[in-house]
């Protein structure tokens, strides 16, 4: 099928009549991995080239270094404030960080974060657990966005847990990261059951099918962008969001008006 975005975007690396969203970042090293770009200059130089106004993220040393934390998403986006939102990390493994994140969240929320990030199967520990409770109110009260690494075959953050979590706190924004990676029909059940689930494209993208899959039985209006950017590229995802069977529409819904209309819940986007 013809597209002219597609066209677009292969002659002039962007778009020119829509900013792209992305609401799946991390920033930051890790160990034994090498990523050719990966602290908050750099990433915000690639998003400048490939036309992406913002990117919602959450460090890896947020989500993996209690000592540094979430410390580390405040001073990326006091640094970027234009460009960059935060996911407030959430490690079941220390409570007494998170009640301390929670205690101060009213002083980030909107100028740094827009929700929270969970990691279960990494932190080991299941979405549905209680240690993650008080985040969710939170999430719930606030219409806040909560994005889960979700994966397929895990029992820790798979299809079953967060139909619970999506069932109990009908209020927060479920983003489900990764889409339940290779649980694609379960994922979209969890859209038609649930009007708070979002689909993200992270790793969804590394095959070619499951987006026209996801787009053709879900709900378009739910399914957002997202890179884990550094491990992804923007020419990468973005041309793989292009090469897929979908119409030039479902895209523009996908890269940018979804992710959008979420944000617009809790920031005033630039302009
Ligand atoms: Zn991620």
């Amino acid at each position: 099928m013809k597209s002219r975005l597609r066209e677009e975007f292969y002659k002039t690396g962007r778009f020119k009549d829509f900013p792209v969203y992305d609401l799946h970042g991390h920033m930051g090293s890790l160990c034994a991995i090498h990523f050719p770009a990966p602290d908050a200059d750099s990433m915000v130089k690639s998003m400048e080239k490939s036309g992406v106004k913002m990117l919602v993220f959450c460090h890896h040393a947020a989500l993996l270094s209690p000592d540094i934390g979430n410390r580390a998403n405040i001073e990326a986006v006091r640094r970027y404030p234009e460009r960059l939102r935060a996911y407030c990390a959430i490690n079941p493994n220390h409570p007494k960080i998170i009640e301390k994140d929670l205690q101060s969240f009213d002083r980030y929320y909107g100028n740094t974060y827009v929700g929270f990030k969970f990691l279960a199967s990494y932190h080991g520990c299941s979405i549905t657990n209680p240690r993650y409770e008080s985040a969710l109110n939170m999430a719930e009260e606030r219409k806040l966005m909560v994005l889960l690494h979700t994966w397929g075959s895990s029992d820790l953050c798979g299809p079953a847990q967060v139909r619970k979590i999506a069932e109990k706190y009908p209020g927060a924004r479920i983003l489900l990261g990764h889409s339940c990676h290779n649980a694609w029909d379960e994922a979209v059940k969890l859209t038609k059951d649930f009007p708070n689930v979002y689909l993200e494209l992270c790793a969804v993208l590394n095959d070619r099918g499951p987006l026209e899959k996801l787009a053709g039985e879900a709900d378009t209006g739910r399914i957002v962008f997202g890179t884990d950017l550094p491990w992804f590229s923007y020419n990468y995802y973005i041309g793989a969001v292009l090469g897929a069977d979908i119409t030039d529409e479902t895209r523009i819904k996908i890269l940018s008006s979804n992710a959008e209309k979420l944000l617009s819940e809790h920031i005033e986007i630039p302009s």
